[in-house]
């Protein structure tokens, strides 16, 4: 039975995890490898050695189980490491669940510096840049979670930071774009004049607000330029993924504290990586055949990458400039509708991730804007956080799946990720209390164009 006195766990520092978990050796089937995007080859670790640094390089094609954690990291986490994981009791009584039967838990990732799980991959990621010798760090950033994040990790090393923001995020989110400044980065509103890339998307369309894939080009363009400066990506590749596996393997043992298992372990996506994190250590017990967890993937309606994307090779960013990877997608020059979740507007998903949805392991199931701010308003109304707007679609779909679980009169654990807190998003609360927040569709129209934008497949993909 699990422990019905607690409300939260809160690890002391000498239990967060010394090493990652790595999940590329446990995924079903053969690895479909990233391509050139000039040679259609698949990529080596020279072709990713302008961007990034040999130790990240490694990470992201690993076969090893397990990676080390740099005690220099470890001492940095412990700013905000081990988070804490909550029993929803409140949550619970607000939906009149089942006493006892069906339980919520969630891992509070918002307790960081920059308010998200970004840092849990930042930090590290500025660390191995360091030790390589770089001197600044390009990026793009959308809601600027991501960006924030990484002016944080840069300020620590020592290293100059610039950001490529999305602009319909430069503009609706001033405040994020603030605190990168205190960080010391430099920020830009993409697509901007300062790249190829940017220059013709603006020639083209002179009003583009933007999108992650324009700006992913811009800040690889710059990163490419010059020797001393590389490239950093906040999501979607494995070496990202797996940074992030402290959040679930921290979770297991916070879990074990409660007493409690997950039934369902679910997350929002936006490139994938903070669901990774939370999910890949339990995945790892379903894959080795000793559990039978159920994951759920959340995404918006307007950005449905895995519920009505396809399964193809395609470019990480808008000009075509990054290796081709294997995942679900909605084309590379997708620019969704400029919701709310900034963070969860991208045309592609991790490779692993994808792969495990293609493979029946992991469900997906989008949801409109509206109904997510009243999971989100309900559960700052019960627990008091105020949940960002990402990660208040995975807590729709933990209420989901709790309420569905009350319907069938079943016992059921869900476990969500709460990777983020609202703070900067307060405008996209004001719109939804004003009754002012729309749920914008994505047309079967709109969706063809631009999946028919997908470049040549290989013959064996
Ligand atoms: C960046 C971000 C996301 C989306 O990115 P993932 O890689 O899918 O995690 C979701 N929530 C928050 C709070 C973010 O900052």
């Amino acid at each position: 039975m699990p422990r019905t006195d607690v409300v939260k766990v809160i690890l002391p520092e000498s239990e967060i995890p010394t090493a990652w978990y790595n999940i590329l050796p446990d995924l079903p089937g053969e690895p479909l490898p990233p391509l050139h995007p000039g040679t259609g080859e698949p990529v080596g670790p020279a072709d990713l050695a302008p961007l990034f640094p040999e130790a990240l390089i490694m990470q992201e094609v690993s076969s090893e189980r397990w990676i080390d954690i740099p005690g220099e990291v470890i001492d940095i986490f412990k700013t905000w490491r081990p988070s804490p994981l909550y029993r929803a009791h409140r949550l619970e009584r607000a939906l009149g669940l089942t006493p006892g039967k069906q339980r919520i838990y969630y891992k509070w990732e918002g307790v960081s510096p920059g308010g998200s799980h970004k840092p849990n991959t930042a930090v590290p990621q500025a660390f191995f840049n360091k030790q390589a010798g770089t001197r600044k760090l390009t990026t793009e950033t959308g809601a600027g979670q991501w960006g924030s994040s990484l002016a944080y990790a840069c300020a620590l090393f020592d290293l100059q930071c610039e950001v490529f923001m999305v602009k319909v995020s430069y503009e609706q989110k001033p405040g994020r774009r603030t605190l990168m400044e205190t960080w010391g980065a430099t920020v830009h509103a993409s697509p901007s004049d300062r790249t190829e890339s940017g220059r013709k998307i603006l020639a083209d369309h002179p009003d583009s607000t933007g999108s992650l894939g324009i700006a992913i080009s811009e800040a690889v363009e710059i990163a490419a330029q010059s020797d001393d400066t590389h490239y950093s990506l906040g999501s979607v590749l494995n070496h990202v993924c797996t940074h992030q596996t402290i959040v679930g393997l921290e979770a297991k043992k916070q879990m074990d504290a409660f007493e409690d298992t997950p039934d369902v372990v679910v997350g929002c996506v936006g490139g994938g990586s903070n669901y990774a994190g939370l999910s890949y250590p339990y995945a790892a017990d379903v894959l080795a055949g000793e559990a039978n967890t159920r994951f759920l993937a959340v995404e918006p309606d307007a950005c449905p990458t895995l519920t009505r994307g396809t399964y193809a090779y395609d470019f990480g960013d808008t000009a075509g400039m990054t290796p081709l990877m294997p995942m679900y997608t909605l084309g590379h020059d997708f620019v969704p509708a400029p919701v709310h979740a900034g963070g969860l507007r991208y045309h592609g998903d991790a490779p692993s991730l994808s792969g495990l949805v293609k493979a029946g392991l992991y469900e997906a199931r989008a949801y409109p804007q509206v109904p997510v701010f009243e999971a989100a308003v309900m559960f700052a109304r019960s627990e008091g956080w105020l949940p960002g707007p990402e990660p208040a679609h995975a807590l729709k779909g933990a209420i989901d799946e709790a309420l569905a679980a009350r319907a069938a009169d079943e016992e059921r654990v869900v476990l969500f990720n709460l990777c983020g807190h609202g703070h900067f998003d307060i405008s996209a609360y004001e719109a939804f209390l004003g009754g002012e927040l729309e749920d914008l569709q994505l047309s079967d129209e709109d969706l063809a164009a631009s999946l028919a934008t997908l470049p040549p497949q290989p013959a064996n993909a």
